[in-house]
């Protein structure tokens, strides 16, 4: 089980001390969200912000596009330090070719499905797949509440994927509270923004108590 700190809910002015906090704390990978304003109504984190973060850190960078034809973009984010990177399907006519494509720029290649996106949408690529990303909010802003209908999809998916070791990630509304339920479900990698970045007790404590959370 992984822990992926969203460093969209950091305090930008303090960003190498909140990747310094996370590492001290355990996490596994960190998850970039990059908004365009278009695919989802904010703007938040483009290319240059991975460099600096791949600059900052030796964690793998798990780059989630919430973008209009993401594959405009995805060179510069592989360019940029990426280890990872997901879009949404319905963000292009050409889910395929961008996996592909991702993959030859030495990415791993995802597919973020939203709430009511069909699990479906995986089973037409499984070949290019090595993660999917199970939205368990509709993306766009941090901090929204955990939707448990979605929990499902990922042993859906599971199935979809079978053989291959896909890995599925769950995103949005994870918190100590709704870990266990993901994990449990079959999440093996559990993304956290204001669950850890807005903790009191402070992100490295935070990461510590989502692992644990979890089942470790
Ligand atoms: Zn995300």
């Amino acid at each position: 089980m992984r822990i992926a700190p969203s460093i969209i809910g950091a305090d930008i002015a303090h960003l190498e001390g909140a990747v310094r906090a996370v590492e001290r704390g355990g996490a596994d990978l960190l998850h970039v969200d990059v908004m365009d304003g278009v695919y989802v109504p904010q703007i938040t984190i483009g290319a240059r912000m991975v460099e600096t973060l791949r600059r900052l850190t030796t964690l793998p960078l798990d780059v989630h596009l919430m973008v209009v034809q993401p594959e405009r973009h995805i060179e510069a984010f592989a360019r940029a330090g990426a280890t990872s990177i997901a879009f949404h399907p319905e963000a292009t006519d050409h889910p395929h070719r961008v996996l592909a494509h991702i993959r030859t720029l030495g990415a791993q290649a995802g597919l973020a499905l939203n709430p009511g996106t069909s699990p479906e949408a995986c089973a037409w690529v499984v070949e290019a797949l090595d993660f999917v990303l199970v939205m368990s909010v509709d993306p766009g802003w941090a901090g929204q509440a955990f939707i448990p209908s979605v929990l499902p999809k990922i042993a859906r998916v599971r199935t979809l994927v079978a053989p291959r070791a896909v890995w599925i990630g769950i995103d949005g509304g994870i918190t100590p509270a709704t870990a266990a339920a993901a994990v449990a479900a079959g999440a093996d990698t559990l993304v956290a923004a204001t669950a850890i970045f807005g903790a009191a007790e402070g992100a490295e404590a935070a990461t510590r108590r989502l692992r644990t959370a979890a089942g470790g």
